[in-house]
């Protein structure tokens, strides 16, 4: 392991997640987090813009040490939100607020890069600007990068590059990424069919739209693979069945939802193109009448691959070959970094948080998964996350 020197001893950005830790905030209400984030930034030094997209704060560092050019530019983001979850962990520095936790790991993501900036602004040891991105509200649906994005962030902050890390059940020292997509997009949708209600015991006297709810809802468990090439990964879930209220009551209306997750924009399009085909035919057939509503909450998380190559090459320098997995196969959760990456190039990647042997004691009873209660950010990280920061903007700037 090849980690920055400066930190050889990360106690004080332990103790500083930790705090963060104990004080979740929701999306767009990180006001403690945020605080604490531009107070440090404007300590170290670093040219300091809150009020991004509301909660979101942006540091600036220019620097020329002589080793480059100094014309380049690099963005990279942390998350400042947590999650509306009850805390299961009784260890110390659990959360001081019911119902508010930080079940993702954004503490430490906003640790991880607050220590890179710490080293960075210290030693001088780079050409070049680097933006330190702290995103508000990325959980959620919120999209807090697209209102970063909305709020002007790459005209007032020009980045050539953006970058993000998200901890993920893979080894501690590890690193996962890919040269194309490795999350996917998050999509919810809900079909309501209006029929004619009616007393159950007489439904000639009405249209059922029950029945013709269940007839979609089966035809749509084999609409991926009638619509999306076999050699690519896609999925819809049927989640959500709403018929009548009462047991005896044929309803003028009821409703079939769900979530659709692609790797791929044409996976979706051909997706919602069959979802209100199969609609509006099977509601037809029913003599109802079908009304889609189809929301495309995040794009997928598709890396670029020129970046992802460099990317992976500073893994490499900080954690060796071994550790860095550049082929992970994606998961189907998703992550509103993907709207930087559509318009800047980038890599997001997975950073190894290990598989929970480093909760204390007192932790809850499940496992430590991000969105469990469970949950706890692996402090043992800190360094090597920070060093991959610290080590791509200097390797990125330094570029011709
Ligand atoms: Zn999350
Ligand atoms: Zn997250």
């Amino acid at each position: 392991m090849n980690i920055v020197d400066s930190f050889a001893d990360v106690s004080r950005f332990v103790a500083l997640r930790r705090d963060i830790h104990q004080h979740p905030e929701l999306g767009f209400e990180e006001h403690r987090t945020s605080k604490i984030v531009a107070d440090l930034l404007r300590e170290w030094g670093i040219e300091v813009h809150t009020g991004v997209a509301g909660t979101g704060v942006v540091g600036v560092l220019h620097c020329r040490s002589g080793n480059g050019g100094g014309a380049r530019s690099i963005g990279l983001r942390a998350d400042l939100d947590a999650l509306p979850l009850q805390e299961e962990n009784r260890f110390p520095h659990r959360s001081q607020h019911d119902g508010r936790m930080h079940a993702c790991g954004h503490d430490g993501h906003t640790t991880m890069l607050l220590a890179a900036a710490w080293h960075l602004a210290r030693a001088r040891d780079f050409s070049g600007t680097v933006n330190f991105i702290f995103q508000p509200a990325e959980e959620m649906g919120k999209a807090g990068a697209l209102k970063m994005i909305e709020d002007g962030l790459f005209e007032r902050f020009p980045c050539d590059a953006v970058f993000a890390l998200h901890n993920f059940a893979v080894p501690i020292g590890g690193f996962a990424l890919n040269h194309g997509a490795l999350m996917a997009s998050s999509n919810t949708w809900r079909v309501t069919i209006t029929g004619s209600g009616t007393h159950a015991s007489m439904p000639h006297t009405g249209i059922d739209p029950v029945g013709a709810t269940i007839d979609l809802a089966q035809q749509l468990q084999s609409l991926v693979p009638r619509v999306v090439n076999s050699t690519e990964r896609a999925l819809l879930a049927v989640t959500q069945l709403q018929g009548s209220d009462a047991p005896n009551v044929i309803p003028d209306k009821a409703s079939v939802g769900g979530t659709v997750r692609t790797f791929s924009v044409d996976a979706l399009d051909r997706i919602e193109a069959g979802l209100r085909r199969l609609a509006a035919g099977i509601a037809q057939a029913h003599g109802c009448e079908a009304e889609v509503f189809f929301r495309r909450a995040s794009p997928p998380v598709v890396n670029h691959e020129a970046e992802a190559r460099f990317a992976a090459n500073v893994m490499r320098e900080v954690v060796g070959d071994a550790q860095v997995d550049e082929n992970h196969p994606g998961v189907l959760g998703a992550e509103d970094f993907a709207h930087m990456l559509r318009v800047k190039p980038g890599c997001y990647a997975f950073i190894g948080n290990g598989e929970g042997g480093h909760r204390l004691p007192d932790h809850g009873p499940g496992p430590c998964i991000i969105h469990n209660t469970s949950f706890d950010f692996n402090d043992e990280i800190i360094p090597v996350g920070a060093s991959y920061f610290v080590r791509l903007a200097q390797r990125w700037l330094a570029q011709a």
